[in-house]
């Protein structure tokens, strides 16, 4: 064999040996959500965003008197605050966040068979539109529609000029706390899970509450803080968590589909695989609900379950500015405009 044959071969073999070895190293440590590009047919043709979002009949608001996604946080505090009501023994809530749904998905709701937020709405629950960007579209924004900044809103009730957390990758100071270490620390409640896939939220260095959930292990504060490597390793978590006896007083979780979808593929309801991402969100907080119901102590347990998102899409973005990424949604069990 000639000698330049043989150094190709060579180069070739250490070439496929490199990558071999590489990519299963680079899974592992960076595992991503495996679910996320669905294959599917299940699109609609949509018409425009606002059209779409006027033709919602189940929300209880209109996008021009949408409630701020701070509310969340005082939905949640409020509920803990209330004294219980009759025949109850202990108050419970969840906040189920799909991470980028655009709220035109609704539009998907009647032809959805497992749906978390058709079961809310069927059990007489309520739906309204919400903003994120610390002002309501079409004033211009004061933070990003990303998804720290939005999340840290919703769980401190508060916007990025307080928490100063403007972009993903900026760690929040301990201060002002999220409901999951507040409501424990202030002996509210007495425990709280945050379960994710995103390593933006808690595990990186860089990450959002990576100082307080230093904070919460330091002071042995009876809060979870666990990220699993994808959405479903999140639903084994929140499962495992809601068919305990026991389960957390105050549940926080998010779910990547939609937005993972979103960036892959497009934030549209015109694109099956964004619909898809949609459907498989939805249908995991189905299970949650579910759960929930099915548990020994429910009919003494008064629950909050809330349904929302950080942000919405456009095209394969969002952070920016625009109506399709600032007007999102809250779906809940209880009352939201009271
Ligand atoms: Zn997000």
């Amino acid at each position: 064999m000639k000698k330049w044959v043989k150094a190709v071969m060579a180069c070739f073999i250490i070439a496929v040996i490199a990558v071999c070895i590489t990519f299963p190293i680079l899974s592992y440590t960076n595992p991503q959500p495996r679910l996320w590009a669905v294959e599917g047919d299940d699109s609609i043709t949509a018409v425009s965003f606002e059209e779409e979002i006027n033709s919602l009949d189940m929300m209880e608001n209109t996008w021009q008197t949408a409630v701020p996604q701070t509310e969340i946080y005082k939905l949640v505090k409020s509920h803990f605050d209330a004294p219980l009501a009759d025949g109850k023994t202990e108050k419970k809530a969840i906040v189920i966040g799909y991470d980028g749904c655009r709220v035109d998905t609704f539009r998907l709701l009647e032809n959805s068979k497992e749906s978390g937020i058709n079961t809310l709405l069927s059990d007489g629950g309520h739906a309204v539109f919400c903003y994120c960007g610390g002002v309501n579209y079409p004033e211009k924004n004061i933070q990003d529609t990303s998804t720290a900044p939005g999340w840290c809103s919703m769980l401190t009730g508060v916007w990025a000029d307080v928490h100063h957390v403007t972009g993903n990758g900026q760690p929040k100071e301990v201060e002002p706390r999220t409901l999951l270490l507040s409501l424990v620390e202030d002996k509210v409640i007495d425990s709280s899970a945050f379960y994710v896939s995103w390593n933006g939220h808690f595990t990186k260095d860089n990450a959002t509450y990576i100082n307080e959930k230093h904070y919460i292990e330091q002071n042995n504060i009876n809060a979870v803080f666990l990220r699993a490597g994808n959405d479903i390793g999140t639903e084994r978590n929140v499962l495992s968590d809601l068919n305990g006896e026991d389960c957390s007083d105050f549940i926080f979780l998010t779910l990547e589909y939609t937005d993972h979808n979103g960036h892959g593929t497009g934030f549209s309801l015109q694109n099956p695989k964004y619909v898809n991402g949609f459907r498989n969100a939805d249908a995991t907080g189905a299970k949650f609900i579910e759960a929930i119901k099915a548990r020994p102590n429910y009919k003494n347990e008064d629950w909050l379950i809330l349904i929302t998102t950080d942000h919405g899409g456009l095209v394969k973005s969002h952070g920016g500015p625009s109506f399709e990424e600032r007007i999102t949604f809250i779906v809940s069990n209880q009352e939201i405009i009271k």
